[in-house]
């Protein structure tokens, strides 16, 4: 597991996992919660984008890498222009001098079951929509562990329906 560069590695068993991935949406974040072997939890949240910009798009942030400098798997995906910089992408491929956003991992290392369900229902973290966390929630809740089961339970009525509004893609800055 990779978090902003560095190399984890721990024995792990998944107590639930979602995506706010859906067709047509360029910025999308993927979550896996986690039960280390030591009894701790551990939190992966993954942001994914498939925008590419051009060179001085206030978008840009020194992470963003150039096409030609990211990584094969980046590479890979198809790419879709920024909304503010607009960079055309032809037919032919994309332009490799042009910034491409690239997925940024990242480990929260929760202190109880309690702070895993704080962290799901914590609507100031972007990216994470209501049915993605509705879902994750129904999977904590017969996930086997009695911690999490019993504090996923005391707040399943507290979730925001499934039917609430999405937000923008452009919101779920990453
Ligand atoms: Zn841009």
């Amino acid at each position: 597991m990779l978090d902003r560069g560095r190399i984890l590695e721990f024995d792990a068993a998944v107590l639930a996992s979602g995506t706010s991935h859906r067709p047509g949406v360029p910025r999308w974040s993927e979550l896996v919660v986690y039960r280390v072997s030591d009894g701790s939890y551990l939190i992966n949240r993954i942001g994914r984008s498939v925008f590419a910009h051009e060179d001085g798009c206030p978008e840009i942030s020194w992470r963003t890498p150039r096409w030609i400098d990211a990584a094969p798997e980046e590479q890979a995906l198809p790419r879709v222009p920024c909304p503010l910089c607009r960079p055309r992408i032809g037919p032919g491929g994309i332009d490799p001098t042009l910034f491409v956003e690239t997925s940024r991992p990242r480990v929260m290392l929760p202190q109880n079951a309690d702070a895993v369900i704080g962290i799901l229902l914590d609507r100031s973290r972007p990216g994470l929509i209501p049915v993605m966390i509705r879902d994750m929630l129904e999977q904590l809740g017969r996930c086997g562990d009695p911690a999490i089961e019993a504090a996923s339970r005391q707040i399943n009525r507290t979730v925001p329906s499934a039917a609430s509004r999405v937000p923008p893609a452009l919101r779920s800055s990453i």
